[in-house]
């Protein structure tokens, strides 16, 4: 989604290093497709089913989509059938709408340190894993924190949801993005 261009050149706007005279174009019609055709990507490749996910309105994915008007995905679906861990006290693991981002494993920590998520396997067999060993892995707030981080509906904290209606969520209030386009930086 950072994916901007350089020169002409379309290149990742986290990875590439700034410049002398750098001229950087990320605002663009041609962006606009590129990204959105992204999003389809992570749309097709899960089942994000947004009127009934939990995460609906607080989702980025799904603000995303809206922000650059993704309608029909241009790929076909692949209707995962990935299995839901609901095993752990607090938290739920729905791997169908993981998008694989790893926020989880970078962001979310014991008091110690220590990682308490991973993963297993590569490319689309990517498994998001939890290391119940880890002191505060299998606490309420850990739970909360997973939710909090994960871009999408992937971690579900259990107990009571829909407490903020739908329709008076983050992204329902703000859209994505919004703060840049007061900016002036959206064309
Ligand atoms: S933060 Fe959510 S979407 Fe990202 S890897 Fe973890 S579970 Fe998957």
């Amino acid at each position: 989604m950072c994916t901007v261009q350089v020169g002409g050149r379309t290149v990742s706007g986290c990875t590439t290093p700034v410049t002398n005279g750098m001229v950087v174009e990320s605002e663009s019609p041609e962006l606009a497709d590129l990204r959105r055709g992204i999003i389809e990507m992570l749309f097709v490749e899960g089942n994000h089913m947004c009127p009934s996910c939990e995460k609906s309105g607080d989702c980025e994915l799904q603000a995303l989509a809206y922000r650059y008007r993704m309608d029909v995905p241009r790929f076909p679906f692949s209707f995962t059938d990935r299995s839901i861990d609901a095993s752990l006290p607090h938290l739920i693991l729905e791997h169908n709408r993981c998008i694989q981002c790893l926020r989880c494993v970078r962001g979310v920590k014991a008091r110690g340190g220590q990682d308490i998520f991973g993963f297993r396997n590569r490319g689309r067999e990517i498994r998001i894993t939890v290391d119940t060993t880890v002191p505060d892995a299998l606490s309420d707030d850990t739970a909360i924190r997973a939710e909090a981080i994960c871009p999408v509906g992937a971690l579900i904290r259990k107990g009571p949801h829909y407490l903020t209606p739908i329709g008076q969520r983050r992204f329902d209030l703000t859209p994505i993005g919004a703060d840049v386009d007061r900016k002036g930086g959206r064309q």
